[in-house]
C-alpha cells in the first residue's frame, strides 16, 4: 500500500462552531455518515446505472452454493480481503445477507440443531453488541435462546459464542472466554478494517461475518458477508436467507462491488489511481483526529475516562498504532451514576452501558458521524466540569 497520506483537499478540519447548548447531539446509533466526505470527494468513479430491465431476476448464480450472490461482489469481495489481508477466503464459501445482521440470524438457524429438547444457548462476553439478545429472542424461537454474558455461562452442552473483535461497544480485541466442547463460535468482523485497528493477520476462522456498513460506511446498502468454512453451515444459512427474503438485493450487490473496486484499484496499480482516493489511509486519519479530539476533550473536562489501547503494528498500514474504534466506551467519573442520563440533560444522546450487559456509568457513543456533530460533541464534553454533575 502507499504511505499514509491524506489528499489536503480531503484533510480532517474542525470547523470554528458556536455551542449554544441547546442542539441536541444524537450519537446514540453508529450510523456512518462520517464517510459521506470521502465518497462525495470520489465524484461519479462510484456512479454506476442500472436500467429498469436489468437485475429483474432472482437468480445471481445458479452454480453457485449462494445461488442470489452477484459474482462480481463476490470477487470484489475476495479482492478486498486479499488487498487488506484481513480474512482469509481460499477455500471458504461466501453468503451474501441484507445487512449482518440478516447473517448473524442465519447464523444461529444454521448452528443449530434442528430437533434438540431445548433451545441452543447463545452468548457474548459483557459488554457486548446490544442487538445480540434483541435480535436473538424476538421470535421466540425454539432452536436458540440469548443466555447472557459469556463470563458466566456454566451450562452443559453445545452452546454458540459470539466473538466480536474489534469488540462493540467497547473497541476491545477479544477470543472466545467459554472455550469448551459443543462450543460453535460466530466471530463478528464488523470493525476488522485498518480505520479501526491494527491488520494483525488474516483471520481465518470457522464462520466469519463482515458488512459495508463499517468497512466503506455504506449501511444504507444494508449489505453483509459472511466467510464460511463448512459447507453444510454454508448451505443452510443460504436457506434460511431463502426463507427470509428470497435472496439479497442485486441492485445493492452491483453498487457495493463498484465501491470495493474503487477502493481495491486505489492499492493497486490498475483503474485510475488518481482519481480514487486511498480511503483505508483517509479514514484512518479521520479516526486518529477523532480520538485525539476525543482524550483532549475528556481530558479538559476531568468528568470522563476512556479505555486505552495498546498501540500494535498494522501490517497493511505499515505502522503501528493503538485501537481506535468506531465507538467511544465512555465511563463518567465523580459519582454520576447514570452516565446516558447526565449526558442527556446535556443534550448528548449515547446508548446506556445497560444495554450491553454492563454498568450505567458507561455510555457508548459513536465516533461515525458527521464532523459538525461531532466536533460541537467534544466542544460540548470539554465543558463539562464536576459543578455540572453536582447540579443533578
Ligand atoms: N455487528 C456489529 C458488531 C455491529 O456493530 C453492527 C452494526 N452496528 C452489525 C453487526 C450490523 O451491521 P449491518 O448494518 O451489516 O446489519
Amino acid at each position: 500500500p502507499p504511505s499514509p497520506s491524506t489528499p489536503s483537499s480531503m484533510a480532517v478540519t474542525s470547523t470554528e462552531i458556536k455551542d449554544d447548548g441547546e442542539r441536541v447531539i444524537n450519537l446514540d446509533h453508529g450510523d456512518p455518515t462520517m464517510y459521506e466526505r470521502f465518497w462525495q470527494q470520489m465524484g461519479d468513479i462510484t456512479t454506476i446505472v442500472i436500467s429498469g430491465w436489468q437485475s429483474m431476476s432472482y437468480f445471481s448464480d445458479v452454480k453457485n452454493l449462494c445461488w442470489f450472490l452477484e459474482p462480481e461482489f463476490a470477487k470484489q469481495i475476495i479482492r478486498l480481503h486479499k488487498i487488506v489481508g484481513n480474512a482469509v477466503t481460499d477455500n471458504y464459501y461466501i453468503v451474501v445477507g441484507t445487512g449482518s445482521t440478516q447473517l448473524f440470524q442465519a447464523a444461529l438457524y444454521a448452528l443449530s440443531p434442528p430437533n434438540a429438547s431445548e433451545p441452543m444457548s447463545v452468548v457474548s462476553a459483557a459488554p457486548f453488541y446490544s442487538s445480540y439478545p434483541s435480535v436473538t429472542d424476538f421470535l421466540k424461537s425454539g432452536l436458540y435462546k440469548w443466555a447472557g454474558d459469556a463470563n458466566n455461562f456454566n451450562k452443559d452442552g453445545p452452546y454458540i459464542e459470539l466473538v466480536t473483535s474489534p469488540n462493540n461497544p467497547d473497541g476491545s480485541i477479544r477470543q472466545p472466554v467459554v472455550n469448551r466442547s459443543g462450543e460453535n463460535l460466530v466471530h463478528d468482523f464488523a470493525y476488522y478494517w485498518p480505520q479501526y485497528t491494527p491488520i494483525s493477520s488474516p483471520a481465518d476462522h470457522d464462520l466469519m461475518l463482515f458488512t459495508v456498513s463499517k468497512a466503506t460506511g455504506h449501511a444504507g446498502m444494508r449489505l453483509g458477508w459472511a466467510l464460511v468454512k463448512d459447507k453444510e453451515v454454508a448451505k443452510k444459512m443460504t436457506s434460511f436467507i431463502e426463507l427470509n427474503t428470497i435472496g439479497v438485493s442485486k441492485d445493492s450487490q452491483q453498487r457495493a462491488a463498484k465501491i470495493l473496486q474503487v477502493i481495491s484499484d486505489s492499492y493497486e496499480p490498475v483503474g485510475n489511481p488518481k482519481q480514487s482516493g486511498p480511503f483505508f489511509h483517509f479514514s484512518h486519519s479521520m479516526m486518529e483526529e477523532r480520538w485525539k479530539a476525543l482524550r483532549s476533550a475528556v481530558k479538559q473536562s476531568g468528568l470522563f475516562s476512556l479505555p486505552e489501547f495498546p498501540s500494535s503494528f498494522c501490517n497493511f498500514l505499515g505502522q503501528a498504532f493503538g485501537s481506535q474504534p468506531a465507538f467511544a466506551w465512555l465511563k463518567c467519573e465523580g459519582g454520576i451514576e447514570d452516565c446516558g442520563n447526565f449526558l442527556k440533560r446535556h443534550k448528548i444522546l449515547t446508548r446506556n452501558g445497560k444495554h450491553f450487559g454492563a454498568s450505567p456509568e458507561y455510555v457508548r457513543v459513536s465516533m461515525l458521524d458527521r464532523d459538525e456533530s461531532f466536533n460541537l460533541f467534544t466542544k460540548r464534553l470539554s465543558s463539562l466540569h464536576l459543578s455540572q454533575s453536582k447540579d443533578h
